[in-house]
């Protein structure tokens, strides 16, 4: 049985993500912030729930340590939790787009690696965007050349980064980053744009599921591997 941990799956991309791989067999923790939205989701998936805070570290070290101590290994982490930090552009609204987007991915890792280590096939996948790849932003014939995103695309740009750089670290261990595809979700709704979350959580399960000979250190759409 496939052990997996998906942040910020209580809702959108990470929630559909989760019922796919439920379906595949896996044992799926649904990791959320919040307690209530996140037993509710994993209830209604047939799955487990963990509290996870990516920008609590306490948080964190105890959402590892209750999958520890249940599963003793994690097989698939899934980092999925992100905010968009519409708007602003100040310190404090940077802090807490790179907090979630890029230290979180920093803080989950770091905590599950002594569990990934101990998987046979430890796989990582990052839902990082292709809004944080300098070929896409500007390229005038993709979307992301005209996202008004600046703090969300220097911290996808970070993740995408911290996933090739954790790559290098561990060869044992795949580490791929995923541009899911632009997805109607709660984050997007203001742009009113976008696919299922069902279509995109079809390209972060396709990593998810990679074979060990599969890629490391990428950074992929449904179509393969992107530049960035
Ligand atoms: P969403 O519906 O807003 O879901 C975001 C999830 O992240 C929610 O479960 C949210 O939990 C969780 N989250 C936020 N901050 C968190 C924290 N500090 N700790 C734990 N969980 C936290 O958005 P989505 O579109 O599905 O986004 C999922 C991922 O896909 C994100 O990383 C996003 O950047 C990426 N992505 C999305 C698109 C798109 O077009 N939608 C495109 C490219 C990449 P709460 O319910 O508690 O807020």
């Amino acid at each position: 049985m496939t052990v997996t941990l998906i942040t910020g799956a209580n809702k959108g991309i990470g929630f559909a993500t989760a019922e796919q791989l439920v379906k595949l067999g896996h044992t799926v923790y649904v990791g959320a912030r919040d307690v209530e939205r996140g037993e509710k989701a994993a209830a209604a998936l047939g799955a487990r729930f963990v509290q996870l805070d990516v920008t609590d570290d306490a948080s964190v070290s105890g959402a590892l340590a209750a999958i520890d101590a249940a599963e003793g290994r994690l097989d698939v982490l899934v980092h999925n939790a992100g905010v968009l930090g519409q708007g602003t552009i100040d310190g404090p609204t940077a802090l807490r787009v790179f907090d979630t987007n890029a230290v979180g991915i920093v803080r989950v890792t770091e905590a599950a690696l002594p569990l990934l280590l101990k998987s046979s096939h430890a796989t990582v996948v990052t839902v990082s965007s292709s809004a944080g790849s300098f070929w896409a932003v500007n390229n005038p014939e993709r979307l992301e050349y005209r996202l008004p995103t600046a703090l969300y695309s220097a911290s996808k740009a970070a993740a995408t980064m911290l996933t090739v750089q954790y790559a290098k670290l561990y060869p044992g261990i795949r580490f791929n980053a995923v541009e899911p595809g632009t997805t109607a979700t709660d984050m997007t709704a203001d742009f009113g744009i976008g696919r299922s979350p069902e279509e995109s959580a079809k390209v972060v399960v396709r990593l998810a599921t990679l074979g060990p000979d599969g890629p490391t250190g990428t950074l992929q759409d449904e179509d393969g591997e992107l530049r960035w």
